[in-house]
């Protein structure tokens, strides 16, 4: 039997421009091939006109190129579009453009299914497969920066990891990818455009003010009383408040960035004055800001948002103490492609 070919985007620019050199080629090669297969994102040998044909037929003996597919495609009344993105092993992950009247941002999945299992969220009731690799994110990014040009006349303006998956348990494959999204060699694009969001896994936060990491951090925080938050996100248990309060706190003194708590209000579950006044205590660790998000239902009916007395109650509290405060509404909800209803329902 053949063995099996390498993945050719899983090799760094400089170990292709040593194969080329081993390969009786020019080291340059290697720069050439890289473009194409970055910043020019082709998914043939073929297409790479500056190669020769014989060089196109090396690289075919020895690479695949590995790429996506948008599987499916549907579109909101509100302009957002939902894409089933085909692996090339065939797993099914879910991507999201969100178009608002100044940007267009890209939400992109990290993992197939989730490790997690926070209860309120339909994703994590699909079993984590596998991580995705760099140029599986990467891709998605490139497919939605098209659509973006195609259906609203605009490049993609930022990226949100706020798809399937939690980020920091795959850290490293992340960090690869945002390195091509924001490296001239991919798509240029500045990390202050990106947004990692994790239900806060403490090491690896204090990883990445360790690496300097120059994107921003949002944290799904939902309850800031421990007991509250293992019963809403079970693996809170693990990652206790306190850590997760550690973390951040080093990581503003490493980064002086300001983190965003995504918080979601539910009825009977965190909608006390003790709630309200654990957060407020909580965002006084550090500079932060807080998104109130809208409750996208996921079919069980277990979990109801508060109504808007309650909210308003969240918002006036934490105005008093000087806490930046935004209400987030949902984008895409007639297709499933809001924030945790990705679950490959189609
Ligand atoms: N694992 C990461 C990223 C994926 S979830 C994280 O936890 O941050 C992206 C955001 O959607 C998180 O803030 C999450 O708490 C929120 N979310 C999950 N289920 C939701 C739902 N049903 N309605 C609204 N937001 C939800």
């Amino acid at each position: 039997m053949k063995p099996k070919k390498k993945d050719i985007r899983s090799l760094t620019k400089e170990q292709l421009r040593k194969f080329f050199v081993e390969n009786g080629d020019k080291a340059f090669r290697g720069n050439q091939v890289f473009e194409w297969l970055w910043s020019k994102s082709l998914h043939t040998f073929e297409a790479m006109t500056n190669i020769s044909k014989d060089t196109r037929e090396m690289l075919e003996e020895n690479f695949v190129i590995n790429h996506i597919e948008v599987d499916s495609m549907q579109r909101s009344k509100d302009g957002t579009i939902k894409n089933g993105i085909r692996l090339h092993d065939g797993f099914i992950v879910e991507s999201v453009l969100i178009p608002t009247e100044k940007r267009t941002t890209a939400c992109v999945s990290s993992q197939v299914g989730c490790s997690l299992d926070c209860r309120f969220c339909a994703t994590s009731r699909l079993k984590r497969m596998r991580n995705l690799n760099p140029d599986e994110i990467y891709d998605q990014v490139v497919a939605i920066d098209k659509q973006s040009k195609l259906y609203h006349n605009r490049k993609l303006s930022n990226i949100v990891f706020m798809g399937m998956g939690e980020p920091l348990m795959n850290y490293n494959n992340v960090i690869k990818s945002i390195d091509k999204i924001t490296s001239p060699e991919g798509l240029g694009m500045s990390s202050k455009r990106i947004t990692v969001s994790t239900s806060g896994v403490p090491k690896i936060i204090k990883k990445m003010a360790d690496d300097e990491v120059k994107f921003n951090l949002a944290v799904s925080l939902h309850s800031a009383i421990d007991s509250v938050r293992t019963s809403i996100m079970p693996f809170n248990e693990t990652f206790p408040l306190k850590d997760l309060g550690d973390s951040l706190v080093y990581w503003f003194e490493k980064t002086q960035r300001v983190v965003t708590y995504e918080y979601i209000v539910w009825d009977g579950i965190n909608d006390k004055k003790e709630d309200i006044k654990a957060l407020i205590n909580f965002c006084k660790l550090i500079p932060c800001k807080v998104n109130l998000i809208e409750y996208n239902p996921i079919d069980d009916g277990e979990f109801q948002q508060a109504n808007s007395r309650v909210i308003d109650n969240y918002i006036s509290n934490l105005e008093m103490h000087d806490i930046v405060v935004n209400v987030r509404r949902s984008r895409g909800k007639d297709i499933d492609a809001a924030c945790g209803q990705l679950a490959n329902k189609s």
